[in-house]
């Protein structure tokens, strides 16, 4: 799987991809994150992105030209499923969607700054767009993080125990049950005994009731 992440601010998406499961997803090979400054694309002296609004209003408009380019160069080095950008009026992301998106292949992800991008990047080029939530956020990287993260980590190969990413919450529509590691008693407060019996079925049925009671009490939405 490839992601191509374009932003303004490269720096911003250093961090998130150099560690932990996302680091050894990339040098397994089972996963290529490049992040590309549209800056680089910019013809302009200052190499600036963006522009007043038509209309005017406060806030700077990022302007099609340089995403253009960049996006063309890309599609002919190699075919992409989707090309994202990152919105707060796009479709809510959920597990469901990094599950989608984890059985494709390549994506280009744009991020935004300012007051956003012209519509018309949006309507010519943009194939999908993802909300992280209903908030409103300073720039698209953040976001595109997270929607890598979810999704690479499903990838089979990258979690260590390949079952893990199954039992998470939101996966089987349950929340996931609670989990306990040694010591069994610390200062009196103690493991369920059902953990510490070596049964493994009555685990699995502890488990599974613990996550519907779970699910039943914070996310009731969930089970209907
Ligand atoms: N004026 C825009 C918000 C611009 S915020 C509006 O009201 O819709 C600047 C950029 O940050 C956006 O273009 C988007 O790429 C990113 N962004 C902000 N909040 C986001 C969210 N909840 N989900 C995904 N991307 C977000």
């Amino acid at each position: 799987m490839r992601f191509d992440i374009v932003t303004v601010l490269p720096g911003l998406l250093e961090s998130p991809f150099a560690h932990s499961i996302l680091q050894r997803a990339q040098k397994k090979g089972i996963a290529e994150i490049h992040v590309h400054n549209l800056r680089d694309y910019s013809t302009q002296k200052q190499k600036s992105v963006d522009d007043y609004p038509y209309g005017g209003g406060s806030g700077m408009v990022m302007t099609i030209d340089p995403f253009a380019r960049i996006i063309e160069k890309l599609k002919s080095e190699r075919d992409y499923d989707e090309v994202i950008f990152m919105s707060p009026d796009g479709e809510t992301f959920n597990q469901q969607i990094a599950n989608q998106l984890s059985t494709k292949t390549n994506y280009i992800i744009l991020c935004g700054h300012y007051k956003g991008i012209d519509q018309r990047i949006r309507d010519i080029f943009v194939t999908r767009e993802i909300s992280i939530g209903d908030y409103v956020l300073s720039g698209g990287e953040l976001p595109a993080a997270i929607v890598v993260d979810a999704v690479v980590r499903l990838i089979p190969g990258v979690l260590s125990d390949e079952t893990s990413a199954l039992s998470d919450s939101f996966q089987d529509g349950l929340l996931d049950a609670p989990v306990y590691t040694r010591p069994a008693d610390w200062n009196g407060y103690k493991v369920p005994d059902i953990l510490l019996s070596g049964n493994t079925p009555e685990v699995e049925k502890w488990r599974f009731e613990q996550a519907v009671e779970r699910t039943r009490k914070r996310r009731p939405d969930l089970l209907e």
